[in-house]
């Protein structure tokens, strides 16, 4: 009892106690923002390895971005990295920062559907499918499962039956070896439910966009209810996004 008292007095709290105002360090790289800076924008559009970047104006697409940082290397005074977390919505047009846009990168509520809060409000199920996943974003996901993040103090909890769950949530680029599976496990969660997609695989594809050995036509027949960016997405992304797709906020 003393050593577990002793345990508790020298570590502190093992949990984030708020996760909307937490702080990362400063290698973590979060929602980018682009100067007005002229630089060539041919350059530019070369560093890409994603086609994140567009130019005229400059724009980087968080649905694309791998978050390498290069561009931000080779241009430091055009594009720099905050570590401003919260970066999911279910607005896909919000997932792409113009050049001198400071704006936070919200969940819009005039597009969450109704039942999202009225059903989803106290308590989310969620089944997830790694539709060939690299277990970057799955881990993340696990993660906020841990001690430190602890998603489930806020009713949110991943289950293993889609019979059980209340949406689910899709990470990797969605393999044609995929598909089927993922529409099963889709049919199987009854209704009403919810889509979420995280990571950049899962938003665009990610480095295997294009891909032959993909098959994404499952992401264009059902409304996607949020986009949670990052490669792989952090858990206060996810658990902040999830927390504002679910809690009922005025619609401005
Ligand atoms: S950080 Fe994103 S936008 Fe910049 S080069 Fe890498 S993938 Fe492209």
């Amino acid at each position: 009892m003393f050593e577990s008292l002793k345990i508790v007095y020298h570590q502190g709290k093992q949990f984030i106690p708020d996760v909307t105002t937490a702080q990362v360090p400063g290698i973590y790289r979060g929602r980018p923002v682009i100067s007005l800076a002229k630089v060539d924008s041919k350059d530019l559009l070369k560093i890409c390895p994603v086609d994140a970047i567009r130019v005229d104006p400059v724009c980087i697409d968080l649905g694309k971005c791998t978050f390498c940082g290069e561009c931000s290397r080779i241009f430091p005074e055009k594009i720099s990295f905050t570590t401003d977390y919260k970066i999911s919505t279910n607005d896909r047009d919000k997932l792409i920062v113009k050049e001198g846009d400071v704006t936070p990168i919200e969940v819009n509520p005039s597009m969450v559907r109704s039942e999202v809060h009225s059903v989803f409000g106290r308590s989310l199920k969620l089944r997830q499918v790694s539709a060939g996943g690299d277990n970057s974003c799955e881990l993340e996901l696990n993660a906020s499962n841990n001690v430190q993040f602890d998603i489930g103090r806020f009713g949110i909890e991943f289950v293993a039956s889609p019979r059980h769950a209340d949406g689910i949530v899709i990470t990797g680029p969605v393999t044609d070896n995929m598909a089927e599976p993922l529409e099963i496990c889709y049919d199987a969660v009854p209704e009403p439910k919810i889509i979420v997609l995280v990571g950049t695989d899962a938003i665009s594809g990610g480095i295997f966009a294009g891909s032959s050995a993909l098959n994404r036509s499952f992401l264009d027949k059902y409304n996607i209810d949020l986009y949670i960016p990052g490669n792989p997405a952090h858990p206060l992304t996810i658990i902040n996004g999830l927390l504002d797709l679910t809690r009922k906020k005025q619609v401005k």
